[in-house]
């Protein structure tokens, strides 16, 4: 009994404020969270929500794939971007469709086919595999469909609003036009449309497609000028003691003009170090492990909220952060911005470019700190923008 009770965390701080929880209660939700049921005793004031589950999201289920979203209603501060989290199955296909947001994509397994074309008729296809990014400019019509094994992705949409489900699709246009006109357009008799999908069809399962060199479609106006596809995995990192990182921006994706990304990793015990972002929110989308952020903003604000793969985290713009891998595992997260480029600010940089004096009689730190800041060994995962 006595095993047991040690084992269930309680809403007690060190100090010894806060009391049991007898109950009702989700021990496990309490086991997943240490952060938020004892939250630091430098929490304060009123954060809004910065974290969301795909675990509780709703799920759509098709044949060929199901998909699940975040977006501004499910998340109210997650104004920038909206995330969906899907996945097709060898052959499941993602119909082709367009829509109003830019769409930015990260592969997390498996292998992709995706087809786009432009507004002069040049056209993209591609296949995707694991750490790969792809980008649809906005209205750019566009398909996917899962390869031998299928796929599982994020998609990132720049407006927090938008809704995956909302889109524009080949069958909905189908099933929405009277078929004389059809027939009259792609001059063919009306019986042609005797089997039209009734609406949108957005997954369905298809067979899995040969080889790339055999089925892909020359256009006779070209390929697009610059390619939606990235290797985000397969570049090479800035790597530091604590861990590494991998940016996707204009300067090395340029058609991304809209989402920009770093791919972060954190070996165990150590954590992203203290910062910011001067240009946009922050979206973030956990892949593996576990970890903790303490977002800190005006008027001695501050929250701390546990995340796992699976989770979206949400960083308003100028908003103080720092991720800690908490867990056994490394930790591997996306954060992704709502702009051209990636951009942020150290507090150690910042600091250490400050004249130490003036550090010093801020803070009341003496010469034992003051050095450290100029130390470049920090387990810390540098902002790579200095390097
Ligand atoms: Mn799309
Ligand atoms: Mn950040």
């Amino acid at each position: 009994m006595q095993e047991r009770r040690c084992r269930i965390p309680q809403p007690i701080r060190e100090d010894g404020a806060g009391a049991t929880d007898p109950g009702p209660r989700d021990i496990m939700r309490d086991i997943e969270n240490p952060d938020m049921l004892v939250p630091p005793a430098t929490d304060a004031g009123l954060l809004p929500n910065l974290k969301f589950s795909f675990s509780d999201t709703s799920m759509v289920l098709k044949m060929g794939g199901w998909s699940r979203e975040i977006t501004a209603r499910e998340l109210p501060v997650a104004t920038t971007l909206a995330g969906v989290n899907m996945r097709l199955t060898p052959g499941g296909v993602r119909e082709v469709h367009w829509h109003i947001a830019s769409e930015w994509s990260y592969m997390l397994s498996g292998s992709a086919r995706i087809t786009a074309v432009d507004q002069c008729g040049r056209n993209f296809i591609a296949d995707i595999g694991p750490g790969d990014l792809w980008y649809f400019p906005p209205r750019f019509p566009h398909s996917l469909q899962g390869l031998k094994d299928g796929c599982e992705f994020l998609l990132l949409f720049d407006d927090g609003n938008f809704s995956d489900l909302n889109t524009l699709s080949l069958s909905d246009l189908f099933a929405h036009y009277p078929k004389d006109v059809l027939a009259a357009n792609f001059c063919v008799p009306v019986d042609a449309f005797n089997y039209l999908p009734s609406g949108q069809v957005y997954i369905y399962q298809g067979t899995v497609p040969g080889p790339l060199e055999y089925e892909a479609v020359q256009s006779p106006y070209g390929l697009v000028p610059q390619s939606f596809k990235h290797r985000l995995l397969a570049q090479e990192p800035i790597t530091t003691p604590g861990g590494s990182v991998r940016i996707a921006d204009t300067s090395n994706f340029p058609v991304a003009k809209t989402t920009a990304a770093a791919l972060v990793e954190i070996k165990p015990g150590a954590m992203r170090e203290i910062h910011w972002h001067p240009n946009n929110d922050e979206f973030q989308y956990y892949i593996a492990g576990q970890g903790r952020m303490t977002v800190f903003a005006e008027n001695g604000r501050a929250r701390t909220f546990n995340y796992r793969a699976g989770d979206v985290g949400y960083v308003p713009v100028g908003y103080v952060h720092y991720v800690q891998n908490t867990g056994p595992e490394t930790l591997w997260f996306l954060e992704a911005f709502k702009s051209d480029r990636f951009e942020g600010v150290s507090l150690n940089q910042m600091m250490a470019v400050t004249p130490p004096e003036l550090i010093a009689s801020n803070l009341h730190v003496g010469p034992k700190f003051l050095n450290a800041l100029q130390d470049e060994e920090l387990p810390v995962i540098l902002c790579p923008w200095f390097s």
